[in-house]
Order: C-alpha cells, then sequence, then structure tokens
C-alpha cells in the first residue's frame, strides 16, 4: 500500500533535519524524511569545520546567522542535545586596503541589522588577540565574540530526534529514485522502499541538490566541490580562547580542535566534480600557508592518514537556493549553501516549514534566495566565501 505524508524530505543531513525539526515544532507532524546511507552525517554535515558567524557582506546572510547563532546557543534548552557551540569568535585578518573597505562596509551593515558585538581592530588589537601572529604587512582587521563553532553531527542527530519524538519518521537506507508530479504539481516520490504519496517535497539533498531537482525535471545549478581539512597533532602555547582565524591574503584558516588545531584552506585550483578523497600533497600546500602567517606553525605536526576531505555544494552566486522550485508546485529547495549549511541550517529549516505551511516566510525575506533569480539575472554577491 502506499504510504502518504505531509512533507517527504529528502536527505537527513542537517538541513533536512533542521527542515524536519521546523516543521513539527509548528505542529506538521506527518513529516517523512528519507534518507539513502545507512545512518545520518555520510554525506557534507560530517565533514564540515563546524564555522558559525554573522561576520557577512550581504543582507540576507547576516539575517539568516542573526536567528542561527542564538538558537546554537539555546539549542540544548529546546532539542535536549548539545550543540557544542563555543563563542570564540571569527577573526579577520586584513593586509591590504581593499580587506579593510571590504569589512568595513560590512561592519556597516552588520551593525545596521543589529549585530552586536562586531568590532573593527587595529593591527595591535589583532596582536593582542593571537601574539603568534606575523604582523610585518597586517594593516586591521574585524572580529565579532558570537561568532565560532558548533558540532554539526549533534546539531543533526538533536534536530533529527526532537523531530521524531513530535511525529516525524526517519527512513535510513533509502534511496528516493523518481519525484512524480502530475497537474497539480508534485504527486509523490519513488523510493527503493515503495512509493508515497505527498503533495510536498523538499529536497535537501546537499551535494546531490541538482541530481535530485532532475528527478522532477528541473535544473539545479549546485555543483560539489571538493574541501580538505587538516587536523594537526596537540600543538600547545596558542592563546585559551583562540578563535577561528583567517587570513585574508591567501584564504588560510585556521581554529582550535581538541588540544590540536583544524587547518582549513581552499585550493583556487580545485574543480568542481564528487572527488572525496584527501590528497596528501595537500598537507604541504596548507603547511605552507600556514607557517606563512603564524611562523610557529612551521613546528605543526601532522598525520596526513588523519586529513579529511567532503564537498561544498556550491550556487552561481555563493548563496543558498531556498523556497519553491519554479514550475512546480509543491517542490521546495533548501541547497546550494556554498559552505555554509552547518551555520544557516536553523534559519533555513524555520524558513522552508513557514514556506511550506504558511505560503511564505516570515522570519526574513527570502524572496531574493529563490531559484528563479538565475533565469531572472538577480544574482547575489557574496566575497566572503570560506
Ligand atoms: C570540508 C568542509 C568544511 C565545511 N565547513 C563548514 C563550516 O565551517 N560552516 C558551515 O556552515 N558549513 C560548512 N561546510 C558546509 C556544510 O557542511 C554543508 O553546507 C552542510 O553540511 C549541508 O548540509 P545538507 O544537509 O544540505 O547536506 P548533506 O549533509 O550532504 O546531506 C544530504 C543528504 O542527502 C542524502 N541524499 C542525497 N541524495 C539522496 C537520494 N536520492 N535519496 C535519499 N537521500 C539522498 C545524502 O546521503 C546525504 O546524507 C563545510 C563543508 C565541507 C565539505
Amino acid at each position: 500500500m502506499t504510504r502518504t505524508a505531509d512533507v517527504v524530505i529528502i536527505g537527513a543531513g542537517i538541513v533536512g533535519s533542521s527542515v524536519a525539526y521546523h516543521l513539527t515544532e509548528a505542529g506538521c507532524g506527518n513529516v517523512l524524511v528519507i534518507e539513502r546511507e545507512t545512518r545520518q552525517g555520510l554525506g557534507s554535515t560530517g565533514k564540515s569545520m563546524g564555522g558559525v558567524r554573522a561576520q557577512f557582506a550581504t543582507e540576507v546572510n547576516i539575517r539568516m546567522s542573526l536567528y542561527s547563532i542564538p538558537f546554537f546557543a539555546a539549542f540544548e534548552e529546546a532539542t535536549g542535545h548539545p550543540s557544542g557551540y563555543k563563542s570564540h569568535g571569527y577573526l579577520f585578518v586584513a593586509t591590504s586596503r581593499r580587506h579593510l573597505d571590504y569589512l568595513e562596509a560590512n561592519y556597516a551593515r552588520q551593525v545596521a541589522l543589529g549585530l552586536r558585538g562586531v568590532e573593527r581592530l587595529r593591527p595591535e588589537d589583532i596582536l593582542r588577540m593571537v601574539p603568534q601572529l606575523r604582523s610585518d604587512d597586517i594593516v586591521g582587521g574585524s572580529f565579532c565574540p558570537t561568532d565560532g563553532f558548533v558540532d554539526p553531527h549533534s546539531v543533526m542527530v538533536g534536530f533529527m530526534a526532537r523531530a521524531v519524538e513530535r511525529g516525524a519518521t526517519l527512513w535510513k537506507g533509502t534511496e528516493v529514485t523518481g519525484i512524480e508530479v502530475d497537474s497539480r504539481g508534485v504527486a509523490g516520490v519513488a523510493t527503493t522502499n515503495g512509493t508515497v504519496a505527498t503533495r510536498a517535497v523538499v529536497n535537501a539533498a546537499g551535494p546531490w541538490a541538482a541530481q535530485v531537482a532532475h528527478l522532477a525535471g528541473v535544473d539545479l545549478p549546485v555543483v560539489p566541490l571538493r574541501r580538505m581539512l587538516v587536523p594537526t597533532e596537540p600543538f600547545p602555547g596558542l592563546p585559551e580562547r583562540l578563535p577561528m582565524v583567517i587570513d585574508m591574503t591567501t584564504g588560510f584558516h585556521f581554529r582550535p580542535e581538541g588540544v590540536g588545531l583544524l587547518l582549513a584552506w581552499n585550493d583556487p585550483e580545485e574543480t568542481p566534480g564528487f572527488k572525496t578523497h584527501f590528497d596528501p600533497e595537500f598537507v604541504e600546500k596548507i603547511l605552507t600557508r600556514a607557517a606563512d602567517r603564524v611562523p610557529c606553525f612551521a613546528d605543526l605536526a601532522v598525520d596526513p592518514r588523519r586529513g579529511w576531505a567532503g564537498l561544498y555544494e556550491v550556487s552561481p552566486d555563493h548563496h543558498a537556493i531556498l523556497g519553491p522550485a519554479p514550475g512546480v508546485p509543491g517542490l521546495f529547495f533548501a541547497n546550494g549553501f556554498s559552505g555554509h549549511g552547518v551555520m544557516h541550517s536553523p534559519a533555513t529549516g524555520r524558513i522552508l516549514s513557514e514556506w511550506i505551511l504558511d505560503g511564505q516566510p516570515r522570519l526574513l525575506d527570502a524572496s531574493g534566495l529563490t531559484a528563479s533569480r538565475f533565469a531572472e539575472r538577480r544574482l547575489l554577491e557574496e566575497t566572503a566565501v570560506l
């Protein structure tokens, strides 16, 4: 017999889990989440660096963070699970006038939108915060103390556990193989576990979003792009509340991870594709950038076998693609986060649930994020992409 659901969510990563949570909190209990892997977290969510920040350039990204970061801070009260939120801040380190102008414009926008605590820093302020930085070319920076990191796996599990308590169902080990469309729009999904009748489907398939959209005959411009992270062995002597530090010259960034560090750098030579193997040659590339900004990092010990790779789900303007799919009533996108899907998962869940249940989001004006912006040439510009 065909099962019926009010809403089917394809993908049980942090985004699908947040959508399920927000739908059930809003009273919609007949939600079915379908995940093809036998456990959650095997997509991008399990590979993430867990960084969360409100220091963005565009209004919509700042607003999404203004909802999401306090949400992480109060996550345990809401779900009974820890988010692992650590408010160590993000420190952007500028080495050119162009960087400073950019940070200045962002600062003005962030403050105007209500972000509190964000500050512009002089080189001496930066060195007080992280004395180990090479400072001869530093001209200033910015810092926001409520930025920081979360535990993406714990957040994902917390969202889903709470949604299930409120009536949602999670099917694991089940792949969605088709999306059925009739004259009214979405009519159901075909899966390896039978068909499900529904009038609302959310594509939360992360880097596989374009393939899932194709199941309904829709083109979705989301491409997978490999990103690699390198954890280090213990490295004592750094400040206790070390923030996420971003060298704007190269894009190299790092944050504390246990008693060691987690190093990241987006290789500009990386090309799109479903590549998830870690390239050991990346270690030398990243360590060169690391020692260039933090001379004592020349002594970092790294075991290349502990490095890992995952996939960003990149949209043409590096902004999420949210809301109704053009031409297919009942199909909704929660895709294209371009490296920000963990930090924006709370706002995304809320926005999607309002779009589905109320016809439009009330949390914030997300109309600029719909997929129709590509055909209508309304692209957004966010240059602070990490
Ligand atoms: C190295 C790295 C570092 C990152 N750092 C950060 C960071 O610091 N901060 C931040 O906010 N973000 C970061 N990100 C990005 C973030 O991880 C992603 O944006 C986020 O995890 C996306 O979540 P998701 O739920 O959309 O996708 P996923 O976690 O990939 O989940 C999608 C799920 O859909 C399932 N699926 C796909 N197709 C089907 C199908 N046909 N049927 C059923 N199931 C299907 C997959 O199995 C998968 O489990 C990083 C990403 C990487 C790779």
